[in-house]
């Protein structure tokens, strides 16, 4: 259920409708709007009857929501969620660029391609310290070390930091380092993860499963944000077809579903959701024409020596390409989309 409340609700109204919920075995979220507040009630409990929530003071409505994704929903939240990360808005009109390596190798490795991101107009630099490889021969990542490595990156290029975390244990070492926390399709109805990254006060970018349903993919979103944590980003990342000329199917269908049905936004990674580098371009362009609040790049100095992802990972020269067409793109869809309020206006 969804509490509307009224547009002069008194904060004293607020609190003893949230203490009456409390009290009956439910939790709250409220959302505080422009004009009026909003209170999702989390956890059933058949006493919390809508009938008499209408009866106290300051409710204006009380909306039962079908859906089994409740505070993720549009119908909770109406506008668009926004995140605000060091002047870059995600979700808003210009579509986000993370990129970096799939993994932290080195210093010189990560120096060099924090200042690559950057010089081409990357927002914020992306780079596993923690590694979820298929096989446990492969590298696991630096650990402790790549967050370190990642922090040195930051300092020297300003970018923000997106990084892997695997397990709820973790959080506070990998909070500690980065400023977005990404949980990866492996993890993604990992519910203790999902929970506990939903207590920290940190943006967390939330990969699609290789397998999962557009209602899976928000119900684990709504784990993350029933806890507190509202700052969310998904992400698809590709899912497992019967194709094989590509390592995934990069379900593009699932952006303007889910601008639909949830407030939150999506970016689209086209280096997972392909595995191939040849295809990076065109389906990032693609992720951008349905609408999606940015991209995930995998890029390296040396994408022929990547300890990981490498048939998948752009190199500089690649990476500076994509993002002068980006820039093109964006501005054909910021003059289609002017010209198109213009003839409204008409
Ligand atoms: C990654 O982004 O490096 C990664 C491991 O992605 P995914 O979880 O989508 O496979
Ligand atoms: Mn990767």
């Amino acid at each position: 259920m969804v509490i509307v409340m009224k547009a002069d609700a008194s904060s004293n109204d607020i609190y003893h409708l949230e203490e009456f919920i409390n009290s009956h075995g439910a939790r709250t979220h409220v959302s505080e709007g422009e004009e009026r507040t909003i209170i999702g009630v989390i956890g059933y409990n058949h006493q919390v009857k809508r009938e008499h929530l209408l009866t106290l003071a300051g409710v204006e409505k009380v909306i039962p929501i079908s859906k089994p994704y409740k505070l993720v929903s549009r119908e909770f939240k109406k506008d668009n969620t926004v995140i605000y990360l060091n002047g870059v808005a995600i979700g808003q009109d210009s579509p986000v660029i993370i990129a970096g390596p799939c993994a932290v190798e080195s210093e010189k490795q990560i120096m060099e391609i924090a200042h690559i991101v950057k010089e081409n107009g990357g927002h914020l630099l992306r780079g596993g310290a923690f590694k979820p490889r298929s096989s446990p021969y492969s590298f696991q990542g630096l650990g402790e070390e790549g967050l370190q490595l990642l922090r040195k990156a930051k300092e020297e290029t300003g970018l923000y930091i997106v990084t892997e975390i695997l397990e709820a244990q973790y959080v506070p070492l990998v909070a500690e380092y980065a400023d977005v926390l990404q949980i990866g399709a492996r993890n993604m109805q990992n519910y203790e993860l999902l929970k506990a990254v939903g207590r920290i006060d940190k943006p967390v970018l939330l990969k699609r499963g290789m397998s999962a349903q557009l209602n899976e993919f928000l119900m684990s979103a709504e784990y993350v944000m029933s806890e507190g944590n509202s700052q969310i980003i998904l992400c698809e990342r590709g899912i497992r077809t019967f194709v094989e000329y590509s390592r995934n199917t990069l379900d593009l269908n699932v952006v303007p579903a889910i601008k639909n049905i949830s407030h939150l936004p999506i970016i689209v990674d086209p280096s997972h959701g392909t595995g191939r580098r040849d295809l990076i371009e065109p389906l990032s362009l693609a992720g951008l024409a349905v609408g999606a609040d940015g991209l995930m790049i995998e890029v390296h100095p040396h994408p022929e020596e990547a300890w990981s992802d490498a048939d998948q990972t752009l190199d500089p020269q690649a990476y500076k390409q994509l993002m002068h067409r980006i820039s093109h793109f964006i501005k054909w869809q910021s003059y289609y989309k002017e010209e198109e309020s213009l003839s409204q206006l008409k």
